[in-house]
């Protein structure tokens, strides 16, 4: 049989970063298996519905480089993808259920369930309780006829049957049984809207579209028992999906579930683009604006929760489908470390090419255009070993394209001393006299005048590169007079001597 995934999100905000992994796990399943994946959007709770977390939901994925076969926005044999859109198709399979005695009508008003409620403690609508309500259990068959012909609003409830051991197989956590007197009479379409709720749309469609895995996040294993229920009441047992509920994304310190708080009390992204809530307005930051790179996100995703039982760690997407497996993802949570997702990136960015680099830094200044590309490239590539991301090496270059203007204080006070000046005429008269001023030449040339003249290294080359740089920091000193050159270079001490006098 041939492996049938899904995504399938409900369009309520941003997506989570916990859900980005859930679509790539499925990503990669699908593409291990020669199988096919598809995006299906659960909209039929509209009072959870947020414009445009949909195409948020698509842009995201796109960016990651996680593709679906079909679904929203791609089509498909199965299309509509959008619940919202199959509400004809989710009311045959209520009057199926209905007819089979499998689900019945519940007439209880939200104010009569609330008064249920306060007056019975952890109350459950069940089969302990379900001849007490409003329902087709209780009432004659006339009344239910007369309630809908007055237009009395109504919801179907599973008929769940006491007392019953069902066990979910799940591919991660093995055989997980419960007993079906935990479970109430969930709800499973609203005459109000026409619309089913999650646990009916979500099991008619992963049936009508040929899943054959659902993989998805643990928050979603409470759910299961109903689903084989379900897939038992529809008459679908036979063509019931596998189930592999993925582990939490744990905080950082490791206890509890990682949230949006988390990032905005430690600084980090959990979502994987910008968002803007368009009711309340909040702004929350994304991976992509933040600077990753897509490759290095994934690769941080994939190791939250599997492993490949080696120590690699950097992988491509080719790689890590070539390896994924259910098997190797944990049944505990992973704790989401944001230090090692930062690591990835300046992974991927160090292996990026310099002139690769330069390109995406070229876009970030409109100083670059004093270099050609080669000396660009060779900028960057003097200074990528200390950035994690691309908008950092501004920091560390910008030297090259600006002579200082200020000096930093406690730089100045520890290597600028009465003596330095002349010391530095003296320096500036020996780079006049060097023709070939590349770094390997001009670095010869002026440690030989230093220790020829029986000078002090340090006093010497920290001075020179306060000078050029106006801090103690960059590469190497004669990596940036190469670039610089000769005039730039005696200008910029000439500077310092006349500004630090
Ligand atoms: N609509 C559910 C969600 O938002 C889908 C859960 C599932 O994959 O079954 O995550």
């Amino acid at each position: 049989m041939k492996v049938r995934v899904r995504f399938a999100p409900s369009p309520t905000g941003a997506l989570h970063i916990g859900g980005v992994r859930t679509a790539l796990y499925n990503y990669l399943f699908a593409k291990k298996h020669g199988g096919e994946m598809l995006l299906r959007i659960e909209d039929t709770d509209s009072n959870r519905f947020v414009a445009g977390a949909e195409e948020y939901i698509i842009e995201s994925l796109n960016w990651l480089g996680i593709k679906f076969d079909e679904g929203v926005g791609v089509g498909g044999q199965y299309a509509p993808y959008r619940q919202s859109e199959r509400k004809d198709i989710y009311r045959k399979y209520v009057d199926f259920l209905l007819e089979n005695k499998k689900a019945y009508i519940a007439f209880d008003k939200p104010e009569e369930l609330e008064a249920k409620r306060n007056e019975t403690a952890n109350f459950q609508y069940d089969a302990s309780t379900r001849l007490q309500m409003k329902n087709s259990l209780t009432l004659s068959e006339n009344e239910v006829t007369e309630k809908i012909a007055a237009g009395e609003n109504y919801v179907v409830r599973i008929k769940i049957e006491p007392n019953e051991d069902i066990t979910v197989n799940d591919l991660i956590r093995g055989e997980v049984t419960i007993n079906s007197s935990i479970l109430d009479d969930k709800v499973l379409w609203k005459s109000a809207d026409g619309l089913p709720t999650y646990h009916l749309a979500n099991v008619v469609d992963d049936y009508l579209m040929k899943i054959t895995q659902v993989i998805r996040g643990e928050e979603w294993l409470p759910s299961a028992p109903l689903h084989v229920l379900l897939y038992r009441a529809l008459g679908f047992e036979s063509a019931m999906p596998q189930f592999a509920h993925l582990p939490l994304l744990l905080k950082p310190e490791g206890n509890g579930k990682l949230s949006k708080r988390d990032g905005d009390r430690l600084g980090f992204p959990v979502f994987p683009l910008d968002w803007t809530d368009p009711k309340s307005g909040e702004k929350s930051s994304g991976y992509r604006e933040a600077g990753y790179f897509p490759e290095a996100l994934v690769n941080f995703l994939a190791l939250l929760g599997w492993n490949p039982g080696t120590e690699q760690e950097i992988f491509s997407m080719e790689e890590l489908i070539d390896l994924f497996s259910l098997d190797r993802v944990s049944k505990s949570g992973a704790k989401f470390d944001y230090e090692k997702g930062k690591w990835f990136n300046h992974q991927y960015l160090i292996r990026k090419s310099d002139e690769e680099l330069a390109v995406l830094f070229n876009t970030s200044t409109s100083l670059s255009n004093q270099f050609d590309d080669a000396t660009l490239a060779h900028i960057v590539g003097l200074v990528k070993e200390r950035v994690t991301f691309v908008q950092e090496l501004w920091e560390q270059t910008a030297f090259f394209f600006l002579a200082p203007t200020e000096y930093d204080e406690k730089t100045v006070q520890k290597r600028w001393k009465a003596e330095t000046p002349a010391l530095m005429q003296e320096l500036i008269v020996e780079l006049e006299k060097i023709s070939d001023f590349s770094a390997a030449n001009t670095e010869e040339i002026i440690l030989g005048w230093i220790s020829t003249k029986g000078y002090n290294m340090g006093a010497v080359m920290n001075a020179f590169r306060l000078a050029l740089v106006g801090a103690a920091k960059g590469p190497h000193l004669f990596d940036i007079t190469a670039v610089i050159g000769k005039a730039e270079t005696i200008k910029r001490i000439e500077k310092a001597i006349e500004t630090l006098k």
